[in-house]
């Protein structure tokens, strides 16, 4: 019997880009590359022409790093922008229009770059900490998605949670009666007292939809670690969204949107702080862009809950018990590196006691989950996160640690959609968790 099987090689898939609204495609061509070139201001400019094409960025991108394939390469992801600055805008654009050195964009194009603004880029920001032109790749990834938001070509699913999230405040449907009854469960179930909609305050705390949802005891954590701090705390129905869907999308105005409610909320309660949860890009939106889109300086310090309790920790108001465990921390790209924040969640591993095993690239240089950006919500893009999630697991298996922890929502929900998916052992446990576990009395 003739047992040889003949070998085909696997059909590819062609992408299809996903489309909003009915632009026809020269309007589509159009509103991109206005918005391209409305976001090309003199550090952009300057990034433009700087790329000396050595190829370090591609080395650190997960996406490239499991694939070994080129369109990965993080600078070039940002041809669309680039392509337009340098024919429309950039100083020797009548040369690149006149000999057509630098073709005009077509709708087909920037529909396949969907793909590569989207997809296959976490906004995680290794690829800028390595570039030496210090060329911040993650953030002309989000610039160039504002222009494919005002084309009508981003993924679905983030168009999808944008709009909820722009038109009733929350990606997933949290109402302020949601909320409210998540308070009363969680006030039941961990006997907390969880105070809403306070007229004074010093701290706003705000929570993510994801974590009334699917991480359901973070409320009461919180809680239970605001109210050992001793603080005068409040959420507030009107501004409690933490998330910022707007910003994965690339649609400013409705960033914008989501972070006005916050900053409204912290205003009528007058807070001298506004507390972010373990929601990394929540962080990165709040911390770093949201005083930029209001206009003005912010009334009150943005702090992640980490640094919160690492401040505490500092001044001795937070007190916790040892823990004897063996534990790794994969730090949140937009937490630790995009934030700033990556000594804090050591401080509090530090004052717990534990026996910390740090992965081989720890810290400023950790590698991605694959799933942040808006990566974990686009369906199409599962089985390139799966295979960049590869790293994560080797990273996390080389440390040797028993447990690992971490301080992002959306990175639990990616290693434990990924767990799942390779059948792995390692599940990840909430920093915020493990502290308020381990309050120690007073
Ligand atoms: S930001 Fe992260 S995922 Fe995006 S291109 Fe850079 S290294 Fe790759
Ligand atoms: S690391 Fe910087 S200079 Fe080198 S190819 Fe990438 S963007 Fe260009």
């Amino acid at each position: 019997m003739n047992t040889k099987v003949e070998f085909k090689p696997a059909k590819k898939t062609p992408f299809v880009a996903d489309r909003q609204s009915d632009l026809s495609d020269q309007e589509r061509v159009d509103a991109a590359l206005n918005q391209f070139l409305r976001d090309t201001d003199f550090v952009t400019a300057t990034y433009m022409e700087s790329c000396i094409h050595c190829g370090l960025c591609a080395e650190v991108c997960h996406f490239y790093e499991q694939t070994g394939d080129p369109k990965y390469t993080p600078i070039w992801k940002l041809e669309p922008l680039k392509r337009a600055y340098k024919r429309e805008s950039g100083p020797f654009s009548f040369i690149y229009k006149a000999l057509n050195l630098k073709r005009k964009l077509t709708a087909d194009e920037l529909a396949q770059w969907q793909h590569l603004l989207y997809d296959s880029c976490t906004v995680c920001g290794r690829c800028s900490m390595v570039c030496p032109m210090g060329i911040d790749i993650a953030s002309l990834i989000s610039k160039a998605r504002h222009g494919m938001f005002q084309a009508g070509l981003v993924p679905e699913e983030l168009w999808t949670m944008a709009k909820k999230a722009q038109d009733e405040g929350s990606p997933l449907g949290v109402t302020a009666e949601v909320l409210q009854d998540a308070i009363q469960r969680m006030e039941k179930e961990y006997a907390v007292k969880i105070p809403l909609d306070k007229d004074q305050a010093d701290i706003l705390v705000s929570i993510s939809s994801l974590e009334i949802l699917n991480y359901t005891r973070t409320l009461a954590d919180m809680a239970r670690v605001m109210n050992h701090l001793g603080y005068s705390w409040t959420l507030r129905s009107d501004g409690f969204e933490a998330s910022n869907p707007g910003l994965l999308a690339g649609g400013e105005a409705w960033q914008r949107a989501s972070s006005k409610r916050l900053v409204d909320a912290a205003i009528a309660c007058k807070a001298r702080i506004v507390v972010i949860p373990e929601c990394g890009h929540g962080y990165n939106a709040f911390r770093w862009q949201a005083a930029n889109l209001y206009g003005k300086p912010l009334p009150f310090r943005i702090m992640h809950i980490t640094e919160l309790m690492a401040e505490g920790i500092r001044n001795n108001k937070l007190r916790v018990n040892r823990v004897n465990e063996s534990v790794t921390f994969h730090d949140p790209c937009q937490v630790s590196r995009r934030g700033g924040a990556t000594e804090a969640p050591r401080t509090v591993l530090t004052a717990l006691g534990v026996d910390l095993h740090e992965m081989p690239a720890a810290g400023d240089l950790n590698w991605c989950c694959g799933g942040g950006g808006g990566v974990f919500d686009i369906q199409r893009a599962d089985k390139l996160r799966y295979r960049s999630f590869r790293i994560k697991m080797e990273q996390v298996n080389q440390s040797g640690a028993d447990k690992l922890y971490t301080s992002c929502s959306n990175c639990r929900q990616t290693f434990d959609d990924c767990a799942e998916h390779f059948d792995w052992d390692k599940h990840p446990n909430s920093l915020l968790e493990l502290v308020a576990d381990n309050l120690a009395p007073i």
